[in-house]
């Protein structure tokens, strides 16, 4: 088993970085405490850390990870509370102004949700449970992408899902309420791991577009 050197080491760097070099920011972060402007809800995957991604400091987002960044509906609020009370929180507590939810590329927990295994045992119960949230995801893939390649059929359930949490979203009133009065903005954004581009929905075209392009490899 690998030992967590790396982690503390990390942890020394945090510590010269942001209690040294920026001692300021944390100073006021500690002293104010927090006022993220966005609630960004993520999935799991250690590849898709969103503060890593968008090079963010401390205090700038308020996160929430899950297995392939699901928002349940508001009918199923209490049922999925751990998700749902953090959103609560962001919105109602701390009043963001924007939520984004960020899918991905190779995200496993799609690929589990289009596999559709029959649950052999009380962990993999409670997987297929907690996608069951993008059924329609997969239903419209296999509906309207029938015979289409693997990879064609897992970004297109990736970004339907994403599609899905923003519509999930929007079934709670306090939400609705709040982008009806244009004081919270969603987003939805998908990071093409393997192109390394960062795409968001785009509702007048439909179709998710490139917002961030990858580098150009000279
Ligand atoms: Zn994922």
């Amino acid at each position: 088993m690998r030992d967590v050197t790396k982690f503390l080491s990390g942890f020394r760097r945090f510590q010269h970085s942001y209690l040294g070099k920026k001692h300021e920011l944390f100073d006021q972060l500690v002293k104010q405490g927090q006022r993220p402007r966005a609630l960004v809800i993520a999935c799991c995957d250690s590849r898709c850390d969103p503060a890593l991604l968008t090079d963010c400091d401390p205090g700038d987002m308020f996160v929430v990870r899950n297995v392939a960044n699901l928002v349940p509906p508001h009918v199923q609020a209490t049922y999925f509370a751990a998700t749902t009370s953090a959103i609560a929180f962001a919105v109602h507590n701390l009043e963001v102004e924007h939520i984004i939810v960020m899918g991905h590329a190779q995200c496993g927990g799609i690929r589990a949700l289009l596999e559709h295994k029959t649950p052999n045992c009380n962990e993999e119960e409670l997987i297929a449970k907690w996608l069951g949230i993008a059924e329609d995801a997969r239903q419209y893939v296999l509906r309207d992408l029938s015979g289409k390649p693997e990879h064609v059929l897992t970004h297109a359930c990736e970004q339907a899902a994403i599609l899905i949490s923003l519509e999930n979203l929007m079934s709670y009133p306090w939400i609705k309420q709040r982008v009806e009065v244009k004081k919270l903005a969603l987003h939805g954004w998908y990071f093409d791991m393997q192109q390394g581009d960062l795409l968001e929905y785009q509702p007048e075209s439909g179709h998710f577009e490139v917002l961030v392009p990858h580098l150009e490899m000279a």
